[in-house]
């Protein structure tokens, strides 16, 4: 059975080494101790009972924010001299404790790196600096007539960089598959961590591997990725008696022509327990909700087809000019905070459910009871109609949650484990040797974010 643990690293380095790093940033005005601190070296990791105490003595020793690709290479080229450990961070709302540093060391808040350099009106590929957040670029974009094809439930607060160094997918998921797909991120600009930092323009394939790699190989300075045309999605609140008539419908949906941009079913514990926008009465006792972003062209005939299976709309508004709580905050890993608001005790696990995905669902069922509650996305995998699990978990004991795991496994169920750190087990559970050699190349003394690639501490040691 697995107990987790840490990777073993080297201690945090010396006061002395760290003063001396401190001077030499001065001017960056960094932060040596206090909440801030204690802040800048935390993320969203505490969903995970598992990394929240694992995590919680992780601090950086110090941490600078940068405005310039001037003063990033600064930090870089102290950090490397200096042989300090080096964390990259956005807006810190990843959920594996992606920015949390292991082995102390500075970390660096590249938020103040936020221009949208150039935006192609003809293709609508757009290269935006990695510290824009997604809200910032979302506008910006939309000046064009344009928009994100893929955003997280955050888009409000997290930047672009860290979406794509830590996030996966979310809102949009269902037509343009997920982050890693080939032909969604088109380019990078990296920053080497050496003692004289170099610049790197990378195509798409050299890119792939920094590609949700937590900033272990490389520094992200700029980003380029294709765009789609904006659409003022509806968002609908659905309402079914049944689960079995809502979660066919959820999965009918992917081989249907209506232009949806995200579709996501809650069983009825998880629906009474959230918050609902203006205007949306919470759910009567027992209805399941099926939530849709659909495109205004889809609303002539959407209605009837949800009548039809059992499905009543309670409420419809568009996204755009919306007031308050945007639907988008109800799906995704909002599900998981807004239910944890009400039940601390509770995690959640992130699974891909085989093509076919009632046998699997039906023996979770059985098995787990009321201790694993539903949360479904839609989302497009490899070419195909799938269906995501952001499950609510009861978390009884780190062994219980170890055999749920193994269970959802041993059904044909991808887990994206969230009690795990590494790029490799809270991913496929396999190194990228790319990923390895992407680091070898960019980070040849390995400082940036160790601990997080275990292929790197796992390398032979000619390597
Ligand atoms: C309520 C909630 C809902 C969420 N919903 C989703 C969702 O729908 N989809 C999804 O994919 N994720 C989701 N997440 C996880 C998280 O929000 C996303 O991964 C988000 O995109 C991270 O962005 P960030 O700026 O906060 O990154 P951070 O947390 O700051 O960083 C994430 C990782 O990227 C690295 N990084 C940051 N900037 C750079 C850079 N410039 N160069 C190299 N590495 C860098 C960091 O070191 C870290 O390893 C959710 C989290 C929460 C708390």
């Amino acid at each position: 059975m697995v107990i987790r643990s840490l990777p073993a690293l080297p201690p945090p380095v010396g006061d002395e080494r760290i003063a001396a790093l401190a001077a030499e940033l001065s001017t960056l005005r960094p932060v040596r101790e206090g909440e801030e601190l204690a802040r800048l070296s935390s993320d969203f990791h505490t969903y995970s009972p598992v990394l929240e105490p694992l995590l919680a003595p992780c601090r950086a020793q110090l941490a600078v924010r940068v405005h310039s690709l001037e003063e990033l290479r600064r930090v870089a080229s102290a950090c490397a001299r200096h042989a300090v450990p080096l964390t990259l961070r956005g807006a810190g709302t990843g959920n594996y404790g992606q920015c949390v540093p292991l082995s102390g060391g500075l970390v660096l808040d590249l938020s103040g790196l936020r221009r949208l350099r150039q935006l192609d009106p003809v293709s609508g590929v757009f290269t935006a600096e990695a510290g824009i957040t997604l809200a910032a670029l979302e506008l910006q974009l939309a000046e064009g007539g344009r928009s994100l094809r893929l955003a997280p439930s955050t888009l409000r607060s997290a930047s672009l960089g860290g979406f794509v160094a830590g996030g996966a997918g979310g809102v949009g998921s269902l037509r343009w598959g997920f982050l890693r797909d080939p032909g969604n991120l088109l380019g990078l600009e990296v920053m080497t961590l050496e003692p004289e930092p170099r610049l790197l323009q990378l195509d798409a394939e050299a890119s792939a591997p920094l590609n949700h790699a937590y900033g272990t190989n490389g520094i992200l300075t700029a980003l380029t990725l294709p765009s789609c045309a904006a659409v003022n999605w509806q968002q609908l609140v659905v309402g079914f008696e049944r689960w079995e008539a809502a979660l066919d419908s959820l999965q009918e949906l992917g081989h249907t022509a209506f232009l949806l941009n995200n579709a996501a079913l809650l069983e009825a514990t998880v629906a009474a327990a959230l918050p609902w926008p203006a205007g949306c009465a919470p759910p009567p006792a027992g209805e399941h909700r099926l939530l849709l972003l659909a495109a205004p062209d889809a609303m002539g005939v959407l209605p009837a087809w949800l009548a039809v299976r059992g499905g009543t709309i309670h409420w419809r508004e568009p996204q755009a000019g919306g007031r308050g709580l945007p639907l988008r905050e109800l799906c995704w890993n909002h599900t998981t905070l807004h239910w944890r608001g009400s039940h601390p005790d509770w995690t959640y696990l992130q699974l891909l459910l085989p093509a076919d995905p009632q046998p699997a669902l039906s023996a979770l069922r059985q098995r787990w009871g009321e201790d694993l509650l539903w949360h479904l996305e839609a989302v497009r995998q490899q070419g195909g109609a799938r269906l995501s699990g952001l499950p609510l978990v009861r978390f009884r004991s780190v062994v219980a949650l170890a055999e749920l795991i193994d269970h959802c496994r041993s059904l044909g169920v991808l887990v994206f484990d969230p009690h795990e750190c590494t790029v490799e087990d809270g991913g496929m559970g396999q190194v990228d040797h790319a990923q390895v050699a992407a680091k070898a190349a960019f980070d040849p003394a390995g400082l940036l974010n160790p601990g997080k690639l275990r292929g790197w501490l796992e390398r032979p040691p000619s390597a």
